[in-house]
C-alpha cells in the first residue's frame, strides 16, 4: 500500500515570458468538455446550499476557471498572481522574492499567457480575460440520494487538514528557498476526516458534468496551452508518446477528494462577421518547450491518476516534534519504513496512525506583542485534535531580549502561567 504525504511541490519557472497583451483577430470558438469524477468530489459551500435546497449538483465556472488557470501556472505559463498557499497561509513568499524569479506581478505592458488569457488586475490598470469558462450543467439523471457525506471520523478523524502552515520551514522552504507551486496528489481511498472539517455534500465517483468554454482571439500558443490546461491530454508529434494527467478541484484535496478527467467532446471555431461555426483545426503551436521546462518532470508524476497512490496522510505530532528540520521525502521515507515494521511479509499494510502527543518540554514560539510590559507567545506549530495553537503571557524582565516577530525555542515547565489553546 503506497500511502504519501498530500502535497508536494512544482518547481517555478524562471523569468516567465511575457508580452504586450493584445487582441488579435487570432482563434476565436468554443470547446464542449466533459468533468468526469475519478474520486468523490466536493464544492463545499456551494453544494452545501444545493443539497441542502433539493437540486442537483453543477460546477462553477469559477472554480473550473481557477482549476486550469493555476495548472498552466505551475505548467509554466503564468507569473505568480495570486501566488498564496491557502487562505490561511499568508506570505509563503515576500513579493521581491516573486520578482528576483522573474515570477513578480504582470502589468498592462508585459503580461504573461495566462494573465493575457484569463485577465488580472494590477493597480488602477486591468486587462479582460479572453477565455470564458461557464458553470456546467447538472449531471443527468440526478437523485438527491447519491449525495455523499465525507468519512468522518468524529473527533479522532485524521488526517489534520490544516495542522501546519509555511511555519513547516522545511517543507516549504527546504533550501531557504521556496518550493514551488503547492499541488495535491491524486489518491485512490479517501482518508477520513475529523468531524469539524467533515463535509456531507460530495458527489460520487463515476459523475459526469459537461460545460462549455468560450475564447476569443487567442494566439496560437494561447490556444495550445488552454487546450492542454483544460484536458491535459496531448499526443506529441515527434515522440508520438501521448501526455495525459488529471486535475484536483474543490474542497478536501488533502484527503484524496476532487480528482477528474476532462474530455473535450466537441471543438468550433468561428470566423469572420457572420461567425459561422467549423470543427476547430489542431492547435499550431507544439508544447513541447513547456515539457522540457525542469518542473514538467514533477507535474507527470504528481498528476498522473495512474501513478495515484493508495492513500495519503499528514505527519502525526510526534513525527513533526522529533524530526524538526524533517523534509517531505524523509516523511515518505518513514512512512514506507512504518509499513514494512508493522508487516514484514505484506507490503500493502496500513501504516499505523501515531497515538496523538502532549505537549512536549520545550517548544518554538514566537514573541506576538509586548504590551504592558507584558509579553505575550504563540506555539509555531498546532497540537492535539483538533490541532490547536496555544499561548500564555508573562511579564518582561530586564533578560528578556526578544522583540515582536522572533521566534526561539521555550521551555514550558519555565513559565509561570500555563499554556491555553487559542481560539
Ligand atoms: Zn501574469
Amino acid at each position: 500500500m503506497a500511502v504519501r504525504h498530500p502535497y508536494h511541490f512544482v518547481p517555478f519557472r524562471r523569468n516567465v515570458p511575457r508580452e504586450t497583451p493584445q487582441r488579435p483577430a487570432g482563434r476565436s470558438g468554443s470547446f464542449e468538455c466533459v468533468l468526469e469524477t475519478l474520486t468523490p468530489l466536493c464544492l463545499k459551500k456551494h453544494f452545501e446550499v444545493l443539497h441542502r435546497d433539493g437540486h442537483a449538483p453543477y460546477l462553477t465556472g469559477s472554480s473550473l476557471k481557477g482549476m486550469v488557470r493555476s495548472f498552466l501556472q505551475m505548467f509554466g505559463a503564468g507569473c505568480g498572481m495570486n501566488y498564496d498557499f491557502e487562505a490561511k497561509d499568508k506570505l509563503p513568499i515576500p513579493p521581491t522574492k516573486l520578482e528576483e524569479r522573474g515570477l513578480g506581478l504582470c502589468t498592462i505592458e508585459a503580461a504573461c499567457s495566462v494573465c493575457r488569457m484569463f485577465g488580472f488586475v494590477n493597480g488602477d490598470k486591468s486587462w479582460g480575460a479572453k477565455v470564458r469558462i461557464r458553470n456546467s450543467c447538472p449531471p443527468p439523471d440526478w437523485t438527491n440520494n447519491q449525495w455523499l457525506a465525507m468519512d468522518n471520523g468524529g473527533e479522532k478523524g485524521l488526517p489534520r487538514m490544516m495542522s501546519y502552515g509555511p511555519y513547516r520551514r522545511s517543507f516549504y522552504y527546504p533550501e531557504g528557498e521556496a518550493a514551488g507551486w503547492k499541488f495535491y496528489l491524486h489518491a485512490k481511498k479517501q482518508s477520513r476526516v475529523h468531524q469539524d472539517f467533515a463535509s456531507g455534500d460530495c458527489v460520487p465517483a463515476g459523475i459526469r458534468f459537461c460545460f462549455r468554454v468560450d475564447y476569443e482571439g487567442l494566439t496560437e500558443e494561447e490556444f495550445a496551452l488552454l487546450r492542454f490546461g483544460l484536458c491535459l491530454a496531448v499526443s506529441n508529434k515527434v515522440s508520438g508518446k501521448r501526455v495525459a494527467l488529471h486535475h484536483k478541484v474543490g474542497y478536501g484535496k488533502p484527503l484524496g477528494y476532487g480528482s477528474c478527467e476532462i474530455t473535450i467532446s466537441r471543438e468550433t471555431e468561428r470566423s469572420g462577421f457572420f461567425q459561422s461555426d467549423r470543427p476547430a483545426a489542431a492547435p499550431a503551436f507544439d508544447l513541447q518547450p513547456y515539457f522540457d521546462l525542469p518542473g514538467f518532470g514533477a507535474i507527470r508524476k504528481y498528476c498522473s491518476w495512474d501513478e495515484a497512490s493508495d492513500e495519503l496522510q499528514y505527519p502525526g505530532g510526534n513525527w513533526l516534534l522529533k524530526n524538526k528540520d524533517g523534509t517531505i521525502p524523509e516523511f515518505e521515507a518513514y512512512l514506507r519504513q512504518a509499513a514494512k515494521a508493522a508487516s514484514p511479509e505484506d507490503e500493502s499494510a496500513i501504516v499505523p496512525v501515531e497515538p496523538e502527543p502532549t505537549l512536549p518540554d520545550v517548544l518554538r514560539v514566537r514573541v506576538t506583542s509586548i504590551k504592558k510590559n507584558l509579553v505575550r507567545i504563540e506555539t509555531m506549530e498546532e497540537f492535539g485534535q483538533p490541532p490547536k495553537k496555544y499561548w500564555t503571557s508573562f511579564p518582561v524582565s530586564p533578560y528578556f531580549r526578544k522583540r515582536v516577530g522572533d521566534e526561539y525555542e521555550q521551555n514550558v515547565k519555565e513559565l509561570e502561567k500555563p499554556l491555553e489553546t487559542l481560539k
